[in-house]
């Protein structure tokens, strides 16, 4: 296979490709909400819209928003009026409906209130992860958002600098040290994913430890600090697989805010390298031709990606066509 920093270093200078939207816009990077930045940083606004009865408020408690199902039996979020409770709660400014042609002030806006439901508390909690495939795009991009901005306040109680206590600012956007005065934005961390194929367009799934039997899905990891794309793809192929990878291709995005991740979606060629897995990672992987896939699917020996996944779409770009998944019912 020749040296593998010699490959490396070819697919360094080849850099990352580009197709046009080949995967389209997975199931949580569907939002157009008009996140009016601009206008967070107006103290003013959370109290205005908490007092105006228009205002729409998506209720969140820990990984969950209110969720039901509407008249056409569509699962969508709860949106409802402010109430007085709210103005001592957490409260994040998540924007209005897209522009159309109306100034914002014609629009609905939209809060997102982390609340503490009680123990008998019967409203139609759920996680993103059960529901975000049923959501409509505004939906799945309002839950999204909330979840993952009230992921990054619920872990940011302190000053990384001085240990104080921090406080929300800037409408939810950002958090104020009480000490020293600094300011903290929210985090997302960037997570490369690719689907590994090789010379006889064969697609390598793996199964990660700890996954249930037969959970199998193509690799991913965090991009370290200091690093491309590119590289963090081909780094954490070869250090997961024993794979050499070359001609990355960019696929598509997603935000996955469990907690605080964007995935970026990538395929990949092998072009050195043997299959040597990383043994505290990952459990077994095996290259799959389109029509092992198919059977073993069947055959209920492979549990593929959830569709909510962008591995879904990364392995559907391989196979050619939509699959069954084992999506959790929303009920
Ligand atoms: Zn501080």
């Amino acid at each position: 296979m020749g040296s593998g920093v010699a490959v490396r270093a070819q697919t360094r200078v080849t850099g990352v490709k580009v197709l046009p939207e080949p995967i389209g816009r997975p199931a949580l990077a569907r939002s157009d909400l008009d996140r009016a930045a601009h206008l967070r940083a107006d103290p003013g606004l959370v109290p205005r819209l908490l007092s105006d009865p228009t205002t729409r408020v998506v209720s969140l408690a820990g990984d969950r928003a209110e969720c039901g199902l509407g008249a056409d039996g569509r699962a969508g979020l709860v949106l409802r009026a402010p109430v007085p409770e709210d103005s001592g709660r957490l409260t994040l400014f998540l924007g209005f409906d897209p522009a159309e042609g109306h100034p914002a002030g014609e629009r609905a806006a939209y809060l997102a209130v982390v609340e503490e439901p009680g123990q008998d508390d019967a409203r139609g909690w759920a996680t993103l992860r059960r529901v975000g495939t049923m959501l409509g795009d505004r939906d799945a991009g309002l839950f999204t958002t909330a979840v993952a901005l009230a992921n990054w306040h619920a872990t940011h109680t302190h000053c990384p600098r001085c240990g104080s206590a921090t406080i929300p600012a800037t409408s939810g956007w950002t958090r104020l040290c009480e000490s020293g005065g600094s300011q903290h934005f929210p985090r997302t961390d960037p997570a490369v994913i690719c689907s590994v194929i090789d010379d006889q367009d064969r697609i390598l799934l793996a199964q990660g430890r700890g996954w249930p039997p037969g959970r199998m899905s193509i690799l991913a990891g965090f991009v370290e600090p200091g690093e491309a794309l590119e590289a963090a793809v081909v780094r954490e192929i070869e250090e997961e697989s024993g794979l050499v990878v070359g001609e990355v291709t960019y696929l598509g995005d997603q935000p996955w805010p469990f907690p605080a991740s964007l995935m970026l979606g990538f395929t990949a060629r092998v072009v050195g390298g043997e299959l040597r897995l990383q043994e505290d990672e990952i459990e077994s992987a095996r290259w799959f031709t389109r029509e092992e896939f198919a059977a073993a699917i069947d055959s209920g020996e492979l549990l593929p990606s959830s569709s909510l996944s962008i591995a879904y779409r990364i392995i559907e770009h391989w196979y050619g066509r939509p699959f069954p998944t084992t999506d959790i019912p929303v009920r």
